[in-house]
């Protein structure tokens, strides 16, 4: 099946407010270019070496999202063009981001991403190193950045209840920060949750963003 087509399934299954996120990491240019002509707007990538390299030749309507751990020494690659930076877990970073954005007098969106997953390989914040996060930023000037809500990964398992319930714990880690720490803050509304492998079930837990590579480019080759 082509992109196209892949890309288009994938659309009619979203909400018309979820947001999709075509992670295109390993693919080539040309093909980031057939999703792109298909009318996708929104591509992520994990690695800022190949984030670097892409998007300098690619069309620059194109809004990019990081997706994946980042270092502080390397937020000054992307914050030249990236909109949204989903896995942030700490204040460190967090203020290298604010830094960089500010030099390219920017601002960058970003999701505080939690460990939801029954997994000790995957990075993220709990709710208590979260809350600290939030305290201390309370103390700080960051006018450079947006904190736009939560992001998470789950299980990579076939099993359906087990990820749902990791879905939902994200979903509930959002609400509590919601109603306690942004309220009146309109720009703290996202839960980036869901990629190939269990973004419908995303969807039913409630996930505004979704990425997903795979089912829309096909199987990567590393
Ligand atoms: C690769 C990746 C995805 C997409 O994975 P697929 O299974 O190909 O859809 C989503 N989120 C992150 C953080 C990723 O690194």
């Amino acid at each position: 099946m082509s992109i196209q087509t892949n890309l288009h399934q994938v659309l009619t299954t979203l909400p018309t407010d979820t947001r999709l996120v075509a992670i295109s990491k390993t693919m080539t240019e040309e093909t980031v270019m057939q999703a792109y002509n298909a009318g996708q707007r929104l591509f992520g990538e994990n690695k800022v070496q190949e984030i670097i390299e892409k998007q300098p030749h690619l069309p620059k309507d194109i809004e990019w999202h990081f997706v994946g751990h980042l270092q502080r020494n390397k937020v000054k690659f992307i914050a030249p063009f990236v909109s949204m930076i989903h896995a942030v877990d700490s204040l460190r970073l967090l203020k290298e981001i604010n830094k960089q954005a500010e030099r390219n007098e920017r601002i960058i969106h970003c999701l505080l991403q939690f460990h939801i997953a029954d997994e000790s390989t995957k990075f993220g914040l709990d709710m208590a190193e979260a809350e600290e996060l939030l305290n201390e930023l309370n103390k700080e000037q960051l006018p450079h950045i947006r904190l736009c809500g939560v992001m998470g990964m789950a299980t990579f398992t076939e099993d359906h209840t087990q990820v749902r319930k990791e879905f939902k714990q994200l979903r509930t880690y959002f609400d509590y920060l919601k109603n306690t720490y942004f309220k009146d803050d309109d720009a703290f509304k996202e839960i980036s949750m869901g990629m190939s492998g269990d973004y419908l079930i995303a969807l039913e837990e409630g996930a505004t963003i979704v990425r997903i590579g795979s089912t829309i480019f096909g199987e990567r080759n590393y």
